[in-house]
């Protein structure tokens, strides 16, 4: 029993630690702007799930979208226009951001979050099944960064679309390949752990991309995958 308390205590403590390193990494890497917030909280008013992205996952979009010095950026999977602020605060001079959204509701809350943040010139928002839109995409390829943050049942066809809509150096980022740990299961236990597994086990057996994957959410239960495209043949 004091065994069962003291382990208890030690993760509270342990879980204490991480929300307040999270907290202050934010507070010092990822500021949330008016524009940000307003987002966020433009979601919460329409009824849509708080599933975006953490603030530092969004800087870390914003820094691998600049350091590609990217012209043209895919996002699959866009919810309110949260994770699309930070790439579209990523993109070069002249640069285009488009993001595929199924729900016409999601999408018409993504323009209102677009045109207050001062990025509706760049960023296009195309409303359908993404695997109905991704192959009326190819005259607009290849993209230098491509976000996938969909459906995670079809992230293995979208990691061959984006392949396809790539060149070589174009970065490939993936949400939710972690899962709580669910997706490292066999068999996994769900669907969406099912997706995210079945993405990592492409990603390592594909020889066309360099891959890594590390934990990045509130909690550090969730992660991105991360892809440089070594050559498309
Ligand atoms: N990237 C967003 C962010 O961080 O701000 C969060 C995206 S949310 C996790 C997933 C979004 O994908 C939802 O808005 C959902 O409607 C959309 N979605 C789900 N299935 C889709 C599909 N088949 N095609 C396009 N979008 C889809």
């Amino acid at each position: 029993m004091a065994d069962e308390q003291a382990e208890l205590e030690r993760l509270r403590v342990e879980a204490a630690t991480r929300a307040t390193i999270e907290r202050e990494l934010i507070a010092r890497f990822a500021v949330e702007d008016d524009a940000l917030r307003a987002s966020v909280a433009r979601a919460e008013r329409e009824g849509l799930p708080a599933i975006q992205i953490s603030p530092l996952q969004g800087k870390l979009l914003q820094v691998l979208a600049l350091a590609a010095n990217a012209r043209k950026i895919l996002e699959i999977g866009a919810l309110a226009g949260y994770s699309g602020t930070w790439l579209a605060r990523g993109l070069a001079p002249g640069g285009k951001l488009i993001t595929l959204e199924v729900s016409a509701k999601h999408a018409a809350v993504v323009r209102d979050t677009f045109a207050a943040a001062g990025v509706a010139d760049r960023c296009e928002v195309r409303v359908g099944p993404a695997l109905e839109s991704l192959p009326t995409l190819a005259s607009e390829a290849p993209f230098d960064l491509i976000f996938i943050d969909a459906d995670k049942g079809a992230y293995p066809a979208y990691l061959d679309w984006a392949i396809t809509l790539s060149r070589p150096g174009t970065i490939i980022v993936a949400d939710n390949v972690i899962r709580f740990g669910k997706a490292f299961l066999t068999p996994p236990p769900d669907e969406n752990a099912a997706g995210a597994a079945a993405y990592n086990a492409k990603l390592v057996a594909e020889p066309r991309l360099v891959s890594v994957a590390f934990p990045m959410d509130d909690d550090g239960m969730d992660g991105f995958a991360i892809s440089v495209v070594r050559s498309t043949t």
